[in-house]
Order: C-alpha cells, then sequence, then structure tokens
C-alpha cells in the first residue's frame, strides 16, 4: 500500500493533498457529502467558486469506465464529453473534474512541465489500464514520467471492497482474502500500474480515507447513491 506523501486533510468539507498541492502548484481537491451532490452543475460551480476557481470553468465526461483520456484547452461546462474517464490539460484555471463515489479518483502532474491530469479508475478502468494511458498523453504534452507525481484521492479501500474471484485474479498482488471473500487494494493496483508506466514509486501516493466505511462521503457500495462526489484538479495560473 503507498503511504500518504500527499498529506491529505478532509476539513470545510473539502479533502485536499495539501503537501501535493504545494508541490505541484495546483488545486487539488475532492469534495465530501456535505457538499452535496456534484452531479448537479450548480452545485459544482459553487465548489469550484469555493476553490477560487470559476463555476463554470469546468470540463468533465459521461464517465463509462472506459480508458478513454482526452487533452483539453478550455472548459466543457455546461456539456459533458461523451465516453470519457479522464483528461488532461496544461491551461491554468481549467478545473478537470472526474465524478466519483467508490472509484478511486487519481491525480497526475509534473510540476516542471506544468502539465497534470484527474483520472477517474474503478477496477475496470484499472484493467484497461486508464492511468497508463494518461501518463503516456502527458508524456507526449511535455511532461517527463520519472518526475510525474501521482495521488490516489479518497475511494473505496480494501477494507470495504470486496470482489469475485474473477475480478481479483486480474489483479495480482492487489488482492487479498479475509473471511473467506476477496479484497481488491484498488490503491495498489494503480501504484503498480503508475509504476509500470514509468512513475518512481516514491512519487506515487494514496490517500486513506474509506468512502466505504467512512459516512462523510457518499458509497455507491454502502447505500447505492446516485449522487457523486467530484474530483477537482486545476493547474494555478
Ligand atoms: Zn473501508
Amino acid at each position: 500500500m503507498p503511504k500518504d506523501k500527499a498529506g491529505w486533510v478532509l476539513r470545510g468539507g473539502f479533502c485536499r493533498p495539501r503537501v501535493l498541492e504545494r508541490k505541484a502548484g495546483a488545486v487539488i481537491a475532492v469534495t465530501s457529502r456535505v457538499l452535496g451532490d456534484m452531479k448537479k452543475n450548480a452545485v459544482l460551480g459553487r465548489a469550484l467558486k469555493k476553490l477560487g476557481l470559476r463555476a463554470r470553468g469546468w470540463a468533465a465526461g459521461e464517465q463509462v469506465h472506459g480508458k478513454a483520456v482526452r487533452w483539453l484547452a478550455r472548459p466543457t461546462a455546461p456539456r459533458r464529453i461523451p465516453s470519457t474517464d479522464a483528461f488532461a490539460t496544461k491551461t491554468p484555471g481549467l478545473a478537470l473534474c472526474v465524478r466519483i463515489a467508490d472509484c478511486a479518483p487519481v491525480f497526475l502532474v509534473d510540476p516542471a512541465a506544468r502539465v497534470g491530469a484527474a483520472v477517474h479508475a474503478g477496477w475496470r478502468g484499472a484493467d484497461r489500464k486508464i492511468l497508463t494511458r494518461a501518463v503516456r498523453l502527458l508524456v507526449k504534452r511535455g511532461a517527463r514520467a520519472q518526475r510525474l507525481l501521482a495521488a490516489v484521492g479518497p475511494h473505496i479501500q480494501s477494507c470495504c471492497y470486496e470482489v469475485g474471484p474473477d475480478v481479483a485474479r486480474r489483479f495480482p498482488g492487489a488482492a487479498h482474502r479475509k473471511e473467506g471473500a476477496w479484497h481488491l487494494s484498488l490503491a495498489k493496483a494503480l501504484a503498480r500500474e503508475a509504476q509500470a508506466a514509468g512513475l518512481k514509486p516514491a512519487n506515487i501516493s494514496a490517500a486513506r480515507y474509506c468512502t466505504g466505511h467512512d459516512h462523510r462521503f457518499y458509497s455507491f457500495r454502502r447505500e447505492k447513491t446516485k449522487r457523486r462526489q467530484v474530483a477537482i484538479f486545476a493547474l494555478i495560473s
């Protein structure tokens, strides 16, 4: 399990990796339940304003647990791009948004090249190697894999994430058995993928917050909710 080197803290409704934000020169945040359902554009706009970003400065996708990563230079608001689970940019102030309720948000940033990405990764996205594709796109746009910092945000951790043997089998080394059931660590699976994509192990970290049992977050597994948190990434101008 990668450590939380990013320094995630939940305060004022936002879960933010304080150490990483300083290093990256970026606003990075995941909302919690108290800020409301981020599928609603007005609610999302209010959250962005609280972070000092523009209410309509967001870009988002209709997420399908796929592997598509899009490079963006301007907001897509109020529309979402079809079938897209990850975005990358070098445009300061553009808020890349992915919605989550148990799936893992992954942030990638190269502080020197000033490029970054927000990725939505559940087990299907991890299985389809969406993180690897995001790394490749950033490298194509000037990042160096060796310099990239990767942070996995709050998600359903292995304590709460029971999966079938068919899923566990896809992630050797990231799943374990507990009381006769398989449990998957998405953070471990994603950290392995990031390392295989060329990132330094020291530059990979994961938040400890578990949406599965921490009621301050929406959890699809726990409450079958249609409501969502949002994970936000924006380079500071
Ligand atoms: Zn848990």
